[in-house]
């Protein structure tokens, strides 16, 4: 299938590594040029260098905070000022800390609410008009499957990933009669750093062995492991692509048949 995505112009925020950086390296695969960012510039840097080297196309990195509205405009203005437009944007940012209810803190609510929630708003906000201009743009959010069913002990995930899903349907019938796909695409287990560290840190917790940790959480999935990074990237590359031009206000869930909930 032609995704018809070469010479497109695309933003991935926070993609030093993990999803973020999987869904910019699928997206220069398929020859789009690209904006990523993370907080540190030697991060983005290294990355963008790895996706240049392999691929080929044009890769900028800008050091910059997701949980600020001038760190998700400045790589927006950037791919503009550099590339003459902006076609494609993932919104992505690092997951916002554990605890239930009542053990989070209002500090961390409003930190969570900036980072995870409102980066999405302003990275929409500064692609839309140029993406309706041009008649055709595609809008991502990395969430998790937290928006099918909540997560015990991650409030703030639950939270502020279901304030995207609430927002997209919003959107969508706004934007996408001026040609803009707005999607969610939410991640069950992907294998990244950030889970091995995760797994890491409940083995310490509960006194098992990581490998007792990986071992259940992978028996926990149908498809009987983790997911890699490149299968998660693959459905955004689609999105992304001429080939989802139809598909708008859709949360497609990319789990290995872990989740139980029927929507
Ligand atoms: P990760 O920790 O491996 O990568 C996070 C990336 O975000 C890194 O590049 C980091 O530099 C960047 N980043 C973090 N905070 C930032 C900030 N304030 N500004 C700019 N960049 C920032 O995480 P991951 O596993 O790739 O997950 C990405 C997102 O998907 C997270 O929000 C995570 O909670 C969510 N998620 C992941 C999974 C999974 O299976 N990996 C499952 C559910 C949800």
């Amino acid at each position: 299938m032609d995704f018809g995505l070469k010479g497109k112009r695309a933003v991935v925020l926070a993609a030093s590594r993990g999803l973020g950086y999987a869904c910019a390296l699928g997206l220069a695969r398929e020859g789009c040029d690209l904006v990523i960012t993370s907080r540190s510039q030697d991060h983005i840097d290294e990355a963008a260098e790895k996706i240049r080297a392999e691929t080929g196309v044009r890769v900028i990195g800008v050091a910059a905070d997701v949980s600020r509205e001038d760190g998700v405009n400045a790589p927006v203005q950037r791919c503009i000022e550099e590339f003459g437009g902006v076609d494609i944007a993932v919104h992505n940012a690092g997951g916002p800390p554990a605890g239930g209810f009542e053990n989070v803190n209002t500090e961390q609510w409003y930190k969570a609410f900036d980072q995870n929630l409102m980066s999405f708003v302003w990275l929409s906000q500064a692609v839309l008009g140029p993406m309706k201009a041009a008649g055709w743009g595609r809008i991502i959010a990395i969430t998790s499957s937290s928006i099918k069913q909540p997560i015990p002990n991650l409030v703030l995930s639950n939270a502020m990933r279901t304030g995207i899903l609430g927002t997209v349907r919003t959107m969508i019938k706004e934007v996408t009669p001026a040609g803009v796909t707005v999607n969610v695409v939410a991640p069950g287990r992907i294998a990244t750093e950030r889970i091995d560290e995760l797994d890491h840190a409940a083995a310490k917790r509960s006194g098992k062995a990581v490998e007792e940790v990986k071992a259940e959480s992978q028996a926990s999935i149908p498809a009987g492991r983790l997911g890699t990074p490149e299968e998660f990237a693959n459905v955004v590359v689609f999105l992304a692509s001429e080939a989802a031009s139809y598909v708008s206000g859709a949360t497609i869930q990319i789990d290995g048949g872990k989740l139980d909930a029927l929507q």
